[in-house]
C-alpha cells in the first residue's frame, strides 16, 4: 500500500513514495527544469541513484516520467501503478475555500482555481501537478493537504488586518499563515511529549528555514501565526523582509524608481538576511562571515534572534502562559546560536535553555529537550516531516 506525495512548483516537482505499512519513504526524487528541458533525479531505497535528461514540456509529462521510473525493473520499486492507492498533494494556499485536507472532486478543483486570485505563483503549478496525476492515473484518488489549513482556527482579531473591512470581503485580504503542515506535525509531537491533556497545552512552534514562521498554539489549535496574507510577513527570513513599516514600500518605489510589478520580487528576494548582511540568504554563510569579523552579518543574525524573542514574548502573552517552545526546520533544527541567543535572558517567562544540551543534544534520545531541569517551559528540537503528514492525511481520507 503506497501513497505518492507530490510537491509541485512552477518548474520543479518533488515526490516521495511512502510505504504506509511502515510509514517509510520507499523512493523519492525530483523533476527539475519542467517546461525548459527536463531532468529526473530518482532514488529507490537501497538502489543506485538515477539521473537523466527527459523531455518534460509540462507537468503531465513530468508525472509520466516519475510513474515510469517507479515501475522500472532496475531503478524502480513497484510492479504496477495499482499499488499506489492515492496521491497526496502539498498545497501552499487554500484561502478561505480549502480549510482542511480534502479528496479531490470537481468542486474542490473549482475552489483551488479560486486560490489563484490570492496565490497565483503557487496555485498554477499545484493545479498543473494535480492535473498531471489525474491524466496519468485517472482512477487513483487525489487528496489535497493544505499549508494554510492548520491556521484556520485563528480568531478574527488575530487574522484581520486593520484595513477597510470591505477590502477583506472583496479580495479576502487577511492573515492566513503558512507552514501549517509543519506546525501541526511538531505541535502534535510536543503535546505527546508534554504528557498532559491536549486541551491544556500552550505551545509556541518556531519553523525557521529559508522562510520562517512562528505560531501560538492553544489546546492544539493555532490562535496566531507570524506569516500573513502571504509568506512575507513575520520574522526576518533568508531574503524576505518579514515585518516592516508598510510606508517604506511606496517610499522605496518612488526613490528607487521600482514599479509595483517588481516590488513583490524586491521584498521577497532582496531583503532579509541577504539584504542586511550583503553576504547571503543562507545562515551558514552568515555564520562563517561573523567568524571572519563581518559586522553586518552579525547585525543580520542579531535581528533574527531579536525577532524570534519578540514573537515568543508576544505569543506568551496571547497564550496567557507557556508549556513548550519547539524549534524545527533547517535553522531551528541545526543552528545552536540562533536557539541560544533568541531564548537567553527570558528567565522572567520561566524559559531557561541549557547551554550544554543545546550544543550537544545529538547524543540525547527522543524527545530532545534542551531546557534546564528547573525551566518552567520545555524547549524541544523536533525535526519536521511535512511529507509524512501529507501521506497520513491522504491515507486517512481514502480509507474512509
Ligand atoms: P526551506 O525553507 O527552503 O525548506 P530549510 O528548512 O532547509 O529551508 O532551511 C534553510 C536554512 O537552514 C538555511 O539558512 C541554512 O543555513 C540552514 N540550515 C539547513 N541545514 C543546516 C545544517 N545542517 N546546519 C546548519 N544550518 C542549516
Amino acid at each position: 500500500m503506497y501513497v505518492l506525495v507530490i510537491n509541485a512548483g512552477s518548474s520543479s516537482l518533488k515526490y516521495q513514495l511512502f510505504d504506509m505499512a511502515t510509514e517509510e519513504v520507499f523512493a523519492k526524487g525530483l523533476c527539475d527544469r519542467i517546461a525548459i528541458d527536463g531532468i529526473l533525479t530518482h532514488q529507490t531505497k537501497g538502489k543506485e541513484k538515477y539521473i537523466k535528461s527527459i523531455a518534460m514540456p509540462n507537468h503531465s509529462k513530468a508525472i509520466e516520467a516519475v510513474l515510469k521510473i517507479l515501475c522500472d525493473k532496475e531503478f524502480g520499486c513497484i510492479d504496477d501503478l495499482s499499488q499506489i492507492i492515492a496521491c497526496g498533494h502539498r498545497i501552499v494556499h487554500g484561502g478561505e475555500w480549502l480549510t482542511q485536507s480534502v479528496l479531490v472532486n470537481d468542486r474542490v478543483i473549482e475552489d483551488l482555481e479560486k486560490c489563484r486570485s490570492i496565490a497565483p505563483l503557487h496555485t498554477g503549478p499545484h493545479l498543473m501537478g494535480l492535473r498531471g496525476c489525474m491524466e496519468n492515473m485517472p482512477t487513483t484518488p487525489q487528496v489535497l493537504v493544505i499549508d494554510t489549513a492548520y491556521h484556520q482556527s485563528m480568531p478574527a482579531h488575530a487574522y484581520m488586518y486593520p484595513i477597510p473591512y470591505a477590502l477583506y470581503e472583496k479580495y479576502k485580504i487577511r492573515r492566513y499563515g503558512f507552514h501549517g503542515t509543519s506546525h501541526r506535525y511538531v505541535a502534535t509531537k510536543a503535546i505527546e511529549y508534554l504528557g498532559k491533556p491536549a486541551e491544556d497545552t500552550k505551545i509556541i512552534t518556531c519553523h525557521l528555514g529559508n522562510g520562517s514562521s512562528i505560531s501560538a498554539i492553544l489546546g492544539g489549535k493555532v490562535i496566531d501565526t507570524s506569516m500573513g496574507f502571504t509568506p512575507l510577513e513575520g520574522v526576518i527570513m533568508g531574503s524576505r523582509s518579514g515585518d516592516i513599516d508598510p510606508a517604506i514600500v511606496p517610499f522605496i518605489m518612488e526613490k528607487e524608481n521600482i514599479p509595483a510589478s517588481e516590488m513583490g520580487e524586491w521584498l521577497n528576494k532582496k531583503c532579509g538576511l541577504l539584504g542586511v548582511s550583503g553576504v547571503s540568504s543562507d545562515l551558514r554563510d552568515i555564520d562563517a562571515a561573523i567568524k571572519a569579523g563581518n559586522e553586518r552579518a552579525k547585525l543580520a543574525f542579531d535581528i533574527l534572534c531579536y525577532d524570534i524573542k519578540k514573537y515568543i514574548g508576544a505569543y506568551t502573552a496571547a497564550l496567557n502562559g507557556l508549556d513548550a517552545i519547539v524549534f524545527t526546520a533547517g535553522i531551528g533544527e541545526n543552528n545552536v546560536s540562533v536557539r541560544y541567543d533568541s531564548l537567553k535572558d527570558l528567565e522572567f517567562f520561566g524559559i531557561k535553555i541549557d547551554k550544554e544540551k543545546n550544543e550537544n543534544f545529538r547524543s540525547m534520545s527522543d524527545p530532545v529537550d534542551i531546557s534546564t531541569a528547573d525551566s518552567k517551559v520545555r524547549i524541544y528540537v523536533i525535526p519536521t516531516n511535512e511529507e509524512l503528514v501529507i501521506a497520513r492525511d491522504t491515507m486517512a481520507i481514502v480509507s474512509k
